[in-house]
């Protein structure tokens, strides 16, 4: 057997046969047009409009965030800077094909040059030329294969309308060769559930109807598995399955101690599905997701809608809502404009928000209202609101103080940066709570990219460094009494939840598709056994030896009680 790397979406595990997505169409020959401009431009004109309106067809069957995708994808292909580039093209006399595979590239490679959330739409541009030269050419556009069971769809990068209407009780498990942990495959996958791992190179080698076993969880994929292997992992999908049939409880340890289960979100819209998955409340209200393609603020009022609708959603339970976190992997251009060399370490997060005082200042009185005008609906919830990016104490205090002006009755930070790590004591002199994004605080703990595939291998939470960060925190928090919560995606791989809350985290949340393992997982420790495994992580040198150290805890613990 052998293992591919890549990067794991969500915790499932799968294993079948290899059916490789068709390859792309080759380029278009660059031979002279020999029926005139004119034509050319009327074949282009048709084959944009029916493929616009194709993918916005799969939108309105797919809805939810697919439908997003795909319009945007239907809007790619009428892009005036896109049919004025064509138009260029065919007055020098190339064919239509040619024509769209120029323009298309030349469009690839301004989006590549800014990188980030724009750099992963590359490959969505990418799907809109294939199928519109597939519609010129008379050819079917390449798309899933049916092999007629169940199969792993091996793909370069999937598009979004492939992803949006695919048929899971066929797919097993997703594999792809490109894309990251942001990509479409990777947010698609998550939303609807499917097992998958991306951005794994050596996939391109693997054969039709080969044998796979796909886990996310470790971010791997194995070939020619053994049956024992082939064994464990049917085991542990079963124990997964069990899980989520498993009743809905609030989230605790065996012992009792209450460990609440918080849903993150970007959109009031998910608020129904997070409540049917028992989500005790909202642990991240990520708000930058409402307004990512917004090229000027929100106003007060589309804000309160928002938050109102979030709030009366999870009335009578916890809401944390995070303020805006422009910068990096999530542009708002009316924030911060700049052309950032690093913009990971720019004038993101709260910095942004402190440069431009009247947008948080907006921000908050729209928070305020809604919290009112919930309130005095009787559908009110316990709103708390927090900055995203805090590095220094000064801030800290800065955003807690300008919080409690608008009457925020809880006011806490992130702590994404090791800086706050470190001075969590002082933090606490200014803020109700903190919450910690295990995402951010270990891209800036390993200093490594969190967006860039060539060092994902170091963005990982069980690294001990970013622990002791962690303990540092939790430690703060149980000496002044302040909550600690969890959420980046730490919290949603079970066994780092358990030490987490060894660390002294006192909540958790996560993408509501992951409640149910972590609930399932938190119930077999106490916190004694939290503690312990959290010890035994601690004392490693590297993330793999400390998950492998808490794994071997976890198993002493589970022969002791048996
Ligand atoms: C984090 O950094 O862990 C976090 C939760 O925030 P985001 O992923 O939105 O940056
Ligand atoms: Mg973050």
């Amino acid at each position: 057997m052998a293992q591919l790397r890549g990067v794991g979406i969500g915790l499932g595990v799968a294993h079948g046969p290899v059916a490789r997505m068709a390859a792309p169409l080759p380029a278009p020959d660059d031979n002279p047009s020999a029926i005139g401009a004119d034509e050319e431009r009327a074949r282009v004109q048709e084959a944009l409009a029916a493929v616009a309106r194709e993918l916005e067809k799969r939108g309105e069957q797919a809805g939810g965030a697919a439908q997003e995708v795909l319009e945007a994808q239907a809007m790619m292909a009428e892009d005036p800077t896109l049919t004025n580039e064509v138009d260029a093209s065919l007055a020098q006399g190339k064919t239509a094909e040619r024509a769209v595979h120029e323009a298309f590239a030349s469009f690839r490679a301004q989006l590549e040059a800014v990188g980030g959330y724009l750099g992963e739409r590359a490959a969505d541009l990418d799907d809109v030329a294939q199928r519109v030269i597939a519609r010129l050419q008379g050819v079917a556009a390449p798309g899933v294969p049916d092999p007629g069971h169940p199969f792993v769809l091996v793909a370069k990068d999937l598009a979004p309308a492939d992803t949006a209407l695919l048929d899971l009780d066929r797919v097993l498990a997703l594999v792809t060769t490109e894309g990251g942990p942001t990509s479409h495959t990777a947010i698609l996958a998550r939303e609807k559930g499917i097992v998958a791992v991306v951005g794994v190179a050596g996939a391109a080698e693997l054969a039709d109807d080969e044998t796979v076993i796909v886990d996310a969880a470790a971010g791997a994929v194995t070939t020619e598995p053994s049956d024992d292997e082939l064994t464990r992992a049917e085991n542990r999908a079963n124990a997964r399955a069990a899980a989520a049939g498993a009743p809905i409880t609030d989230g605790a340890l065996a012992d009792g101690t209450a460990v609440p289960l918080l849903a993150n979100l970007g959109n009031p819209a998910g608020a129904a599905e997070a409540v049917a998955l028992g989500a005790e409340g909202v642990g991240l209200f990520r708000t930058e997701f409402l307004f990512l393609s917004a090229s000027s603020a929100p106003t007060v009022e589309q804000q309160r809608a928002s938050y109102a609708e979030l709030l009366a959603a999870f009335a009578g339970k916890k809401v944390v809502v995070r303020v805006l976190d422009a910068g990096a992997d999530k542009p708002l251009p009316f924030l911060n404009d700049a052309h950032e060399e690093n913009p990971a370490l720019g004038l993101r997060g709260l910095r942004a928000l402190r440069a431009s005082e009247d947008i948080l200042r907006e921000q908050l009185t729209a928070l305020a209202e809604a919290d009112e005008q919930t309130r005095k609906a009787g559908s009110g919830a316990d709103l708390w609101v927090m900055a995203p990016m805090v590095s220094t104490v000064d801030e800290a205090e800065y955003f807690t103080a300008i919080a409690r002006e608008y009457g925020i009755r809880t006011a806490g930070v992130m702590v994404e940066v090791p800086s706050s790590a470190l001075l969590a004591e002082h933090i606490f002199a200014h803020a109700d709570f903190a919450s910690i994004g295990t995402n951010d605080l270990t891209q800036y703990t390993l200093a490594a990219d969190r967006l860039l595939g060539s060092v994902a291998g170091f963005q990982d939470p069980w690294h001990p460094a970013v622990l002791r960060l962690i303990r540092e925190v939790g430690a703060a928090g149980a000496r002044t009494g302040k909550p600690v919560g969890i959420c980046g995606e730490a919290a949603a791989d079970p066994l780092l939840a358990v030490v987490l809350v060894g660390l002294g985290a006192t909540s958790l949340s996560m993408a509501p598709t992951a409640l149910a393992d972590v609930r399932a997982t938190l119930l077999t420790y106490s916190l004694d056994d939290a503690r312990r495994i959290a010890e035994a992580a601690l004392a490693a040198t590297d993330a793999a030896t400390a998950r492998e150290a808490a794994h071997a805890a976890s198993d002493s613990q589970k022969e002791r009680t048996q």
